[in-house]
């Protein structure tokens, strides 16, 4: 028998549990939602690829390459110099339009095509032209600011070797052939790199595309699934090589905007998409398509975002605080892959900036549909072709610095140097070929002649003896 006192305690205890459990279970169901704006119950399947509402950010995000970087492309410091038109001697063999004079005294410094430059021969016999300028009285190799200049090798062994190292030889394979030392070879790609990157960035630059795809290959992921590195050579390259090869490309003309190596960090999708800014023209706001990593919305809302000054809501108090948004015209879709046990299980598309229905139209004019395919057939053409990303990964002698400088060179080699089948144009007329071979039927074509960035097929030796000036010459000059 309970006593009663006892017995009341007991009812107004149990009592006062049942309204603390109500007052918790209660409202976090009704009340509560207003806080989960962004997941709506009803109906599920029907908003699966509507853009979340995003409502903007109070701060405009920061990318430490727009913090730091300089100008990304250098202007010309003052209106050209006249033109000058030779008025003695005999006609011009040499053509020397694309020279320019490197002498910082002289006004025609850096300008191309301005009639300063004449060829002067071979002298005492060597394998290049000596060329002089008539602005300033002075004279130059014609290999001043390349890699070939200065060097004792035979021009043809440097080509060739830097060839077999854009194919995908690594750095022992080609000192083996071509029988120099590997440093030397390294030697050579360092430079090659930097003439590369110089390149690179003086053709790239005012680009209009309407797609970009954007993705990271692990540098050393296929090589440990092919069995020829166990895991732990794999980590020990990894500790000091960083893991991840950042590309973009318009899939359109097949043109690669940008390759860098790093981590799969924001910091890294920033710099990216930073890059990516810098070579299109200005106002251009291609689709992007990537996978599923969540930095690149940020990314991108750093670079292509602006301020909306939101509208008040009440007629009086303090105006709502500007929200920094995407432009209007950007497009971001991503292609989630869901993988197990290295199998494809599912594929999502989720549209991030834009609807879907203008991601659709904009990829309608190609035919295609949501995809990263083509960013992914790169990546295996970048696995053949650099030795440090491929599976001979014991090539990355150099660690980082190797993998930079030959993606550098595989940038250019395969813009400008690699004719693509897809982009092929037919010949108004077959052309005969010599001998018993069929006639021609095809224009080879580069993603820069797609691009509309250049008008032929580059050798690599002319991209090596291409002496790149210090800025955008004005068309037409
Ligand atoms: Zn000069």
């Amino acid at each position: 028998m309970i006593p009663q006192p006892f017995f009341y305690q007991l009812v107004v205890l149990g009592l006062l549990w049942l309204f603390v459990m109500l007052h918790y279970a209660w409202p976090s169901r009704c009340v509560a939602s207003p806080h989960q704006p962004a997941k709506p119950i009803l109906p599920p399947r029907k908003h699966s690829s509507d853009p979340q509402p995003f409502s903007g950010l109070t701060r405009r995000p920061l990318c430490a390459a727009c913090e730091h970087a300089p100008a990304p492309h250098p202007h010309a410091p003052a209106a050209p110099p006249p033109r000058l038109v030779p008025t003695r001697g005999r006609p011009r063999q040499v053509d020397t339009s694309w020279h320019f004079c490197p002498h910082p005294d002289c006004a025609y410094q850096g300008w191309v095509g301005l009639g300063n430059i004449s060829a002067n021969g071979h002298p005492s016999g060597g394998p290049w032209r000596q060329l002089y300028c008539t602005g300033c009285r002075g004279y130059f190799q014609e290999t001043h600011g390349t890699p070939l200049h200065g060097k004792r090798v035979a021009p043809e062994k440097l080509v060739w070797a830097v060839g077999a190292l854009a194919e995908g030889l690594g750095i022992r394979a080609v000192a083996r052939v071509f029988e120099v030392d590997p440093n030397t070879v390294w030697h050579w790609l360092v430079e090659v790199a930097d003439h590369a990157a110089t390149f690179s960035q003086y053709f790239l630059h005012a680009v209009r595309v309407t797609q970009v795809q954007l993705d990271e290959l692990f540098a050393l992921l296929s090589a440990v699934q092919a069995g020829e590195v166990s895991e732990a050579e794999a980590i020990t390259g990894l500790s000091r090589s960083p893991h991840w090869v950042w590309v973009a490309l318009d899939p359109v003309r097949k043109l690669l905007l940008t390759i860098d190596v790093g981590d799969r960090t924001l910091a890294m999708a920033q710099g990216v998409v930073h890059q990516v800014a810098q070579v299109l023209a200005p106002g251009c706001v291609p689709l992007f398509l990537t996978d599923g990593l969540k930095e690149y919305a940020m990314a991108l809302l750093t670079h292509f975002g602006y301020w909306v000054q939101p509208p008040r809501r009440q007629a009086t108090g303090p105006a709502p605080k500007p929200r920094w948004m995407a432009v209007p015209q950007l497009l971001y879709a991503q292609v989630v892959k869901t993988v197990r046990r290295r199998r494809l299980v599912r594929v999502r598309h989720r549209v991030v900036f834009g609807t879907l229905e203008a991601v659709q139209q904009v990829l309608a004019a190609c035919g295609w549909q949501i995809n990263t395919a083509f960013i992914e057939r790169l990546n295996l053409s970048i696995r053949q072709h650099v030795a440090a990303v491929g599976r001979r990964v014991t090539t990355l002698c150099k660690g980082e610095d190797g993998l930079h400088q030959q993606l550098a060179l595989y940038h250019v080699y395969d813009n400008f140097c690699l004719p693509h089948t897809s982009l092929r144009q037919p010949l108004p007329l077959p052309e005969p070929t010599y001998g018993a071979g069929s006639a021609k039927l095809w224009r080879p074509c580069t993603p820069a002649m797609a691009a509309g960035l250049t008008d032929h097929v580059w050798t690599l030796r002319e991209v090596l003896l291409f002496r790149v000036p210090p800025w955008p010459q004005p068309a037409g000059v």
